[in-house]
């Protein structure tokens, strides 16, 4: 979903969507998930050429342990706040860092236009961790055959 920039006042205005697989494709590939779906709420205000972005995420995912390829299903349910900048932003980009955004995350946006699933995209690719395995106790898949090993021991090892 793609918000217009020049449409959002300075008042809280708030857009509800859902996300699939086909939404997150950076994500599905990134951290090897898919079976996406995703409620999304967010809420956004204008601060003259910059915008305060708050994105409720809730729902559910399967995820794929790293070691045995098992797809495991995750909740998700996380609030995340972003400030928006446009492309050119000069206190940004400057070298005299009078901004106090130490605190907050920044995403971009240009030509007026700001692209809610990107952002609410981005934020989950920061938020899943990179390694992903179903247990602590996984044994993974047989090197030679691949069996997965957590079902018992596969022909190979006798
Ligand atoms: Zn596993
Ligand atoms: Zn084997």
């Amino acid at each position: 979903m793609i918000l217009d920039a020049k449409k959002i006042g300075v008042e809280w205005e708030s857009f509800s969507f859902s996300l699939q697989d086909i939404n997150l494709k950076r994500l599905m590939h990134d951290k090897i998930v898919q079976d996406i779906n995703l409620t999304c709420l967010v809420k956004i205000k204008r601060e003259h050429d910059r915008f305060d972005f708050i994105g409720e995420v809730a729902g559910h995912y399967n995820r794929a342990c790293q070691s045995c390829l098992a797809l495991i299903k995750k909740e998700h349910n996380h609030n995340f706040t972003i400030k928006l900048l446009p492309e050119n932003d000069q206190e940004f980009k400057g070298t005299n860092k009078k901004l106090d955004l130490q605190d907050c995350d920044v995403d971009m946006y240009q030509k007026n236009q700001l692209p809610a699933d990107k952002y609410i995209e981005d934020y989950l690719i920061l938020e899943l961790p990179d390694s992903f395995r179903c247990s602590d106790n996984c044994l993974g898949l047989c090197q030679t055959c691949g069996a997965d090993l957590n079902k018992g021991n596969c022909q190979c090892l006798k």
